[in-house]
């Protein structure tokens, strides 16, 4: 399947098509992205674009004509299109496990058959099942529509004691599509693992990342992360796990609370590279867009080791003055260690994920303290990493000190 007419059909039009694109023309591969009407422009950098909508039988058309192996960039492609395109393409990950991850009640139900730790939570379908489950889960709670969230869209919080009113108001703002109603974890910490899987069934887990949400939009990333070694190895076998369970074929992005016990609970599934593991273009020996293509063209795994610790910033759209206006990046540019990736994305919008940020160094206080120099700049700030409960757990000075 490896060769310079390949030609990869990425289904998605937004920033991990265009990092998994730059893998791909590096390594002298073909991208076809069907973006299914993205006109952000992250899109650009593949030899094809359509962007015409997933219901285009002529797009469809081109797609399979065009490429030879398929994947999805996101998870939020219909499920009848995923089967179609099976039908006449290799497609990793399958229609099968894409359709578990974009649906919270079905991702939920296929975790908890395998016993795999979840955060309670109940399917809702009616403002009555809301009043129900949130009785019944007695406790603050975070109301989640079934499909097609994304950084935070589609939830709602509710106390614990929300008023009749407050439900309705709820229930009326998710437009009657089914959703989970989850209980609110106290959260000590997020971490996250990259698990690619191959054709052959062989594993391999990156690092555990440690993340830090601002407004439910992942602000930065750590890697390592400064959880205990056994807490974050057991990340990386939970992920495994899922991996082998779903029967999964390439990147799987495996999100997990920490709650303020510190066990871990699996929050959500990602059939696709993850935001959390951008660090590792700069800073592992395999990026996870290499990773794959490795996994869909049947090549061998490569070595997920991180080189350098990295701390990756996500670049919002709040950070550009206005909506064509980027950023001076001079503090970017001036600080070693830091790479910048921008999308390609216009315009600029609030909560928009517009680029990031990768700080290395030889240590990951040292990326840290590079992160926070630079967003003292005209540039920031990024705030304070909030990581009270991971520097109260048992610190790991080989984790921490890096490698
Ligand atoms: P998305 O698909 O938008 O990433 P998530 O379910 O991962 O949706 O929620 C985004 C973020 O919101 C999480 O990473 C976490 O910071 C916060 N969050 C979501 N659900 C809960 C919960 N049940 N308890 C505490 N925080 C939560
Ligand atoms: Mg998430």
């Amino acid at each position: 399947m490896f060769g310079p007419e390949t030609c990869i059909g990425v289904l998605g039009g937004g920033q991990l098509g265009r990092m998994l694109a730059v893998e791909a023309r590096r390594m002298g591969l073909r991208v076809l992205k069907w973006t299914g009407g993205d006109e952000s422009g992250a899109a650009r950098l593949a030899d094809v674009v359509l962007t015409d909508p997933f219901g285009s039988a002529s797009a469809l058309q081109r797609f399979l004509d065009l490429s030879d192996v398929a994947t999805v960039e996101f998870e939020n492609v219909p499920r009848e299109l995923l089967e179609t395109v099976e039908e006449h393409l290799p497609l990793m990950p399958s229609s099968k496990a894409v359709g578990i991850c974009q649906n919270r009640i079905r991702e939920k139900s296929f975790l908890a058959d395998h016993e795999l730790p979840t955060t309670p939570f109940r399917v809702v379908r009616t403002e009555a099942d809301l009043a129900l489950a949130l009785t019944e889960l007695g406790a603050d709670a975070i109301l989640k529509t079934a499909e097609a969230g994304y950084d935070g869209k589609g939830q709602r919080a509710l106390r614990a004691n929300a008023s009749e009113r407050e439900i309705a108001s709820a229930w009326t703002s998710m437009n009657g599509v089914p959703c989970v109603l989850e209980k609110k974890v106290d959260l000590a910490a997020e971490l996250s693992v990259i698990v690619a899987r191959s054709t052959d069934g062989t594993t391999a887990t990156y690092d555990a990342t440690e993340n830090v949400h601002r407004n439910h939009i992942l602000h930065m990333a750590f890697a390592p992360s400064r959880a205990p070694t056994a807490l974050a190895e057991k990340a990386e076998q939970l992920a495994s796990r899922i991996a082998v369970a779903l029967d999964y074929v390439g990147v799987l992005g495996v999100e997990f609370f920490v709650d303020g016990h510190g066990e871990l609970l699996v929050n959500e599934l990602a059939p696709r590279p993850h935001n959390s593991g951008h660090h590792t273009i700069d800073a592992c020996e395999t990026s996870q867009f290499e990773q794959q293509l490795r996994c869909i063209l049947g090549l061998p795994l490569g070595s997920t080791k991180l080189i350098r610790p990295a701390v990756m910033w996500n670049l919002l759209g709040e950070l550009w003055p206005n909506a064509n206006t980027p950023p001076n990046w001079s503090p970017v540019f001036e600080t070693p260690g830091a790479k910048l990736h921008l999308y390609g994305k216009h315009p600029a919008k609030a909560g928009r994920k517009m680029g990031h940020v990768t700080f290395t160094a030889s240590t990951l206080d040292e990326a840290l303290a590079r992160a926070e120099a630079c967003s003292l700049s005209p540039l920031g700030p990024f705030g304070e990493p909030n990581c009270a409960v991971l520097d109260s757990m048992s610190r790991d000075s080989e984790r921490r000190q890096g490698l």
